[in-house]
């Protein structure tokens, strides 16, 4: 016996209702690649159901599983650091429309999408590396890691 799952198209958890155009039934393999990133199910400008793979290339089409990994993980990655489902595909669509990406590795993503999710985080990321990111960041003086206060051990 085969069983389907329900899925809401806009996420329940995200303010998605249980209105039946929100609604379509996936066998629990593709249902757990959703929620995984491995795969995205959307709608398009004309409201006509879109599945695509993790790298935005339509189901089916041949894809370089290694950016299908990366993405997925970066996915993986953010959704654990608290970002919504819709964030998260937001950001990395964003970011699969730019060409200079598409080889990007798991940290180049990574450091991108939270860039586009909270702009100040990505800053700070910057100014804690210990080498800088940019030749322009070569003034930018890092911080001690000596603590501010010594812990007396008596
Ligand atoms: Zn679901």
């Amino acid at each position: 016996m085969t069983w389907l799952d329900i899925h809401h198209v806009e996420l329940r958890s995200e303010g998605g209702r249980h209105a039946l155009e929100n609604l379509i039934c996936v066998c629990a393999r593709h249902h757990r690649a959703a929620h995984r990133g491995k795969i995205t199910i959307d709608r398009n400008e004309a409201g006509a159901l879109r599945v695509r793979h993790a790298d935005g290339t339509e189901y089916g089409r041949s894809v370089k599983p290694q950016a299908l990994e990366v993405c997925a993980k970066v996915f993986s990655a953010l959704r654990h650091l608290g970002f919504r489902e819709a964030q998260v595909r937001a950001a990395l669509e964003q970011l699969q429309r730019e060409p200079a990406l598409v080889q990007a590795s798991f940290d180049g993503l990574l450091r991108e999408a939270l860039a586009r999710l909270c702009p100040w985080r990505a800053a700070l990321t910057v100014l804690r590396r210990p080498e800088p990111l940019f030749p322009t960041a070569v003034g930018v003086r890092q911080r001690s890691r000596r603590p501010a206060f010594r812990i007396s051990s008596r």
